[in-house]
């Protein structure tokens, strides 16, 4: 088949692999609420984010327009900020529009929290209001599982059900706390308050701990410094405005600050 006749027939991604020499399956081998993954050559994969916006475990669903571009370059340009911090992550480069080629990892089923400020549903365990300052931050692990609806574990039923063992769960809260100073005094810069967010981890080839997934505001509280505005998925959550506003003006900040380094 002539080069541009295959091209026409792939999407914009695969295309884009394609021409830097990266072959992309057609068929995504995993589709979930908020990404789309491909198998791609030399161990690699094809993240695609989605527009879908999904809340309270699936339960409240809508496609919006834009989402995915805006996520996609958001939590490129962060995990770049992290690795100019020496944070491994498992980013090998973004695909524009929506698109990261990442290295493939061994998932660790766990979403690991942190927070700064009292919000969602540490309101309903803890005896703090909404905004109150949580000194030293709050560290929580919640086991991956759609069925059970993501329930809290803690370290020791983690330990005894061997979904990590002691030196990884020290180095995923080492990794934690330091993925939090380096957000925290970076949003910070652009007015924006970290009040909690949500990271994923796994393990590369040679056994270290990667950070994976993304880092957007479908996955942190960020408010406003001034306002108190939440300009976060809290909008979407709980109907507090339009979604993109709030994340456009996120993007915009972080762009005073981040510029994408190309990679190629
Ligand atoms: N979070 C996430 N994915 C989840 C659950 C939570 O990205 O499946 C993020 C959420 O956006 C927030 C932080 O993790 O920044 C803490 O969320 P919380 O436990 O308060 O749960 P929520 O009330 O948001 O469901």
């Amino acid at each position: 088949m002539r080069p541009e006749r295959l091209i026409a027939r792939l999407t914009l991604a695969q295309a884009s692999c394609l021409l830097i020499g990266v072959e992309i399956e057609k068929s995504p081998f995993y589709e979930g609420k908020a990404k789309r993954l491909f198998r791609a050559a030399n161990n690699l994969i094809l993240q695609e984010f989605k527009n879908s916006a999904t809340a309270f475990n699936g339960q409240k669903k809508a496609e919006i327009e834009g989402k995915a571009e805006v996520n996609a370059t958001m939590s490129a340009m962060i995990f770049q900020y992290l690795e100019d911090a020496e944070i491994k992550t498992h980013l090998v480069d973004f695909i524009p529009p929506r698109s990261h080629l990442i290295q493939q990892l061994k998932m660790i089923p766990l979403e690991v929290v942190v927070r700064n400020y009292a919000a969602g549903s540490y309101l309903k365990r803890a005896i703090s209001k909404e905004g109150e300052k949580i000194r030293p931050p709050a560290l929580e692990f919640f086991y991956k599982d759609d069925s059970l609806g993501d329930p809290m574990m803690d370290e020791a039923e983690i330990l005894a059900k061997q979904i990590a063992d002691a030196s990884d769960m020290a180095e995923l809260k080492k990794q934690a706390l330091k993925i939090n100073d380096v957000l925290t005094q970076m949003f910070s810069q652009v007015g924006l308050q970290l009040v909690d967010f949500k990271l994923e981890f796994g393990k590369n080839s040679e056994g270290q701990i990667v950070l994976a997934d993304e880092i957007s505001p479908d996955t942190c509280r960020l408010w406003n410094q001034e306002s108190g505005e939440k300009l976060d998925k809290d909008r979407f959550r709980f109907d507090l405005g339009n979604l993109m506003d709030g994340y456009q003006e996120i993007f915009s900040r972080l762009k005073t600050i981040i510029q994408w380094k190309e990679r190629r």
